[in-house]
């Protein structure tokens, strides 16, 4: 057992520890020992690893005396729709700014939305130009909840600050605690970067448990933005979190490991060689990713083994972070590779 870690306060969203398997048909076509970290399994609608994030932010919500939550993401965010649903469970009316190509002809309601729409949530459609600007955004949608007498709570896009990075400090912990029976052989954890809060909450997790003496690293492919932007990204939550909790060790830029090269077609766009992977993992192992999110990583994983068999050591475990509501909206586009 690894010595427990002093967390900040929490509220219970997420159904823990989520499963490790093994997976060997999958692991022997990649050529490595792979392992998969069940986070789409944190809960049914509330799924992914956004959950670990909220459960820190919304005892902190709860904390301030907040009655509304603010928040923004893509038109499909997992993160709006797990806050919206997480709001509801624990009293808090949701806010979400979802960023569309044209706000005045808003996406059908489906996957996500559909889910965002039925917990309630008050959508507001943003354009891309707004979203570049989200944080003034959000600060004026609170403003004007004031204003009218309500108590706002805002929470960065993907719940990615230092607070939010907690949940996958703690994760480290549960991690540790599955890895404890296997060897120390090198070990990479590998994760799909969209916002940099789950990268931030591992490469911490790792120091901070001890799993990186034990060999465990940490890689991020990134869904979108480029390794100079998550290196900073991460760099700066990171930082954070050391200044508000001191104990935390110090990351350098050295220190954060980003996969470039897999976002592909852009964010949320998939190319066939992607959904075709995807469906062969579905068909090889019963295992269901999502195309936005941890397609792309397994599509990165498998193509850098390809070219170096070692590049992440003897065995991957790779962090399922859910996402499952994203793949409906893209049936059109899965049909023919079925
Ligand atoms: C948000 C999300 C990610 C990325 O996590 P970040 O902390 O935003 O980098 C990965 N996978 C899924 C399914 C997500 O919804």
């Amino acid at each position: 057992m690894t010595a427990p870690l002093a967390l900040p306060p929490r509220v219970r969203l997420a159904n823990l520890p989520t499963p490790l398997e093994r997976l060997d048909r999958l692991g022997d076509r990649l050529g490595v020992e792979l392992y998969v970290k069940r986070d789409d399994l944190t809960g049914a609608e509330l799924s992914g690893n956004k959950v670990r994030k909220l459960e820190f932010l919304l005892a902190d919500a709860e904390a301030a005396g907040a009655d509304t939550l603010i928040t923004c993401g893509g038109e499909q965010s997992n993160h709006c729709r797990a806050t919206a649903l997480a709001g509801v469970r624990r009293g808090f009316a949701s806010r979400l700014l979802l960023r569309t190509a044209d706000p005045s002809a808003p996406p059908p309601t489906e996957g996500n939305i559909l889910l965002d729409r039925l917990a309630g949530a008050d959508i507001r459609w943003i354009s891309p130009a707004d979203y570049a600007r989200r944080a003034e955004v959000m600060a004026g949608e609170a403003e004007r909840l004031r204003a009218a007498g309500r108590s706002p709570y805002v929470i960065p896009e993907g719940g990615s600050n230092p607070l939010g990075a907690w949940g996958y400090i703690a994760a480290c912990a549960e991690l540790a605690d599955q890895l404890a029976g296997l060897d120390d052989r090198p070990t990479t954890i590998v994760y799909a970067c969209g916002s940099g809060g789950t990268g931030a909450g591992l490469v911490l997790g790792v120091r901070m448990t001890g799993l990186d003496r034990r060999g465990v690293r940490v890689a991020g492919v990134n869904v979108c933005d480029d390794r100079d932007y998550f290196v900073r990204t991460i760099g700066a939550i990171c930082a954070g979190v050391r200044e508000r909790w001191p104990e935390a060790p110090a990351i350098g830029p050295g220190d954060v490991d980003i996969v470039d090269g897999y976002v592909g077609a852009g964010y949320a766009r998939s190319r066939p060689a992607e959904l075709e992977l995807l469906r062969d993992v579905a068909r090889a192992e019963g295992l269901v990713l999502d195309p936005v999110y941890t397609g792309k990583a397994m599509f990165g994983l498998a193509s850098e083994l390809a070219r170096d068999r070692r590049r992440f050591g003897d065995r991957v475990v790779f962090l399922h972070t859910g996402g499952i509501f994203g793949l409906f909206p893209k049936a059109e586009q899965l049909a023919p590779l079925l």
